[in-house]
């Protein structure tokens, strides 16, 4: 039976990303509408919004509309747009006061305020449009009020709420969202100050994911690892408490990859393709990349490549003793992109800079040349301290890319370190969080890598795992239905 899905996110790509939880909502949404599920997926329109060219609707009923947030009240529209490529519809909050600003997450004194703003005008809007979900699935902490908001200021609409549960999943537990405790009010109107956290509002603050964690009917998290972690102190980052007591409403689903967008036989970003079958394609995308990077010697040289967020998170501390080594020894090429903190970014740069022709830092996003790196490299770093699910290294395995990972979150549970001995296995996994664990894994990978039929064993496992939706998605799609049959 179809089930009827609000789907809340703050990203969603292609139009806005800024990591995986805009991936994961384009992702799983577009899968459940394509088995015929009826969904209304609400997304910010930030001034960032990818929309050239995009098929756009106005809704009628829903232009001008006002949203009261604690004292003060918003005007917004809402536009429908075509996600490119699907018969499906995305529903933009349109609100330029809130969503005109440098980058899709800023430090600003109202950061809490444009969320809640959001989450109530998609709210107001299923009841504008008559949609009465049987699920309200809400995505990390900028909708994490919104279990709340139904169980309190919209309770009063049993047409509309009165069969919704919600699921709020969380893609990474190190963003909670935070602000003081003097901004209460901002939770009205109709939340009545009881409703919130007490320990918190002493210890002078909110926390919007310690409030979806309370107040959802289930939690998931992106892969089952990750689930375990998080109910730890280690991995907890203070809600491991409230995790522990939700029991088994928490459950992992290690997330999926977009198969059509991340496919090596068909990539739009390529200038030549391959498959399992047939690797020859590979071999000309890297040697067309390292041309275009202008990066030197022989294309038998290992190639790595990194791609992402530079905060610590990432691993990113591990680089500073292993990649000076390796570059100074003349062992490998790196293809580097990826943006974040400024120390990190000083040693890239520092690096190309030291090594230039062995090490490109390219400073920035660039989705083609994401999928350039991955389709051109031999081995893809993730030595991540800690990672709720990670999509690269899946990308990764797609593409004949070694991953080289930490036995840590989904990382643990979508790469299998390789066995020599039987040929099983996907790529490399070390498990200490220190520059002995990588040095070690790397040392590995380039002795793998020059046994040429090791090495095209492992990476054809590789390519040969399904990580599409159908998995993922299906157990979405069950933990929907458990739901809505019990409410
Ligand atoms: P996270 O969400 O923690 O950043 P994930 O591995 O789950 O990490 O997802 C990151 C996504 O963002 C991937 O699709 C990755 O390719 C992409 N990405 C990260 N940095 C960049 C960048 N600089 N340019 C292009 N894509 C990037």
């Amino acid at each position: 039976m179809p089930l009827r899905v609000c789907f809340l996110s703050a990203e969603f790509a292609p139009f806005s990303k800024a990591g995986g939880l805009g991936d994961v909502a384009s992702a799983l949404t577009g899968y459940l509408a394509g088995i015929g599920h009826e969904l209304r997926v609400f997304v910010p329109r930030h001034a960032q919004t990818q929309d050239a060219g995009v098929d756009w609707q106005a809704v009628d009923p829903l232009q001008g509309l006002d949203v009261q947030v604690g004292a003060r009240t918003y005007r917004y529209d809402v536009r429908t747009a075509r996600v490119p490529g699907t018969s499906h519809w995305v529903h933009f909050i349109v609100c330029p006061e809130l969503f005109d600003r440098p980058a899709l997450y800023t430090d600003s004194a109202d950061e809490h305020v444009r969320y809640l703003m959001f989450t109530r005008a998609a709210l107001e809007s299923c009841q504008r449009m008559g949609f009465s979900p049987d699920i309200l699935h809400c995505n990390d902490w900028h909708t994490g009020f919104a279990p709340l908001l139904l169980r309190t200021a919209y309770a009063w609409d049993r047409n509309v709420f009165g069969r919704t549960s919600s699921v709020f999943t969380i893609h990474n537990i190190g963003y909670q969202g935070l602000f003081a405790a003097s901004r209460a009010a901002d939770l009205g109107p109709s939340v009545d100050v009881n409703a919130l956290h007490a320990g918190d509002l002493l210890a002078g603050r909110i926390n919007p994911m310690r409030h979806a964690i309370l107040h959802a009917e289930a939690i998931t998290t992106v892969s089952p690892t990750y689930a375990r972690e998080i109910r730890t102190p280690d991995g907890g980052y203070g809600l491991d408490g409230d995790l522990r007591a939700r029991g088994a409403a928490v459950v992992g689903i290690l997330n999926g990859i977009d198969t059509q967008t991340w496919n090596p036989a068909g990539d739009t970003y390529l200038p030549h393709h391959y498959d399992a079958d047939d690797l020859s394609g590979k071999a000309l995308v890297k040697a067309a990349l390292l041309d275009l990077l202008r990066l030197q010697g022989s294309p038998q040289i290992p190639l790595l490549g990194i791609i992402s967020r530079l905060a610590q998170q990432k691993g990113i501390d591990l680089y500073f003793d292993t990649l000076p080594e390796l570059l100074a020894a003349n062992r490998v090429r790196i293809a580097a992109l990826g943006s974040g903190e400024p120390r990190y970014e000083t040693f890239l740069r520092g690096l190309q800079d030291e090594y230039p022709g062995r090490i490109v830092y390219h400073d920035g996003y660039s989705e083609e040349l994401a999928h350039y790196i991955e389709a051109a490299a031999d081995m893809f770093l993730m030595p991540s301290l800690y990672e709720p699910c990670g999509l690269n290294q899946m990308y990764s395995l797609r593409y004949g890319t070694c991953p080289i990972v930490r036995r840590t979150g989904g990382l643990a549970d979508s790469v299998q370190h390789f066995d020599p001995a039987t040929g099983a296995g996907t790529g490399i996994v070390f498990n200490d969080f220190n520059a002995d664990g990588l040095r070690w894994a790397l040392a590995t990978a380039l002795d793998w890598y020059a046994q040429p039929a090791l090495w095209q064993r492992l990476r054809t496992n590789g390519m040969r795992v399904d990580f599409s939706w159908t998995r993922s998605g299906a157990e979405y799609v069950r933990l929907y239905a458990r739901l809505a049959a019990a409410g």
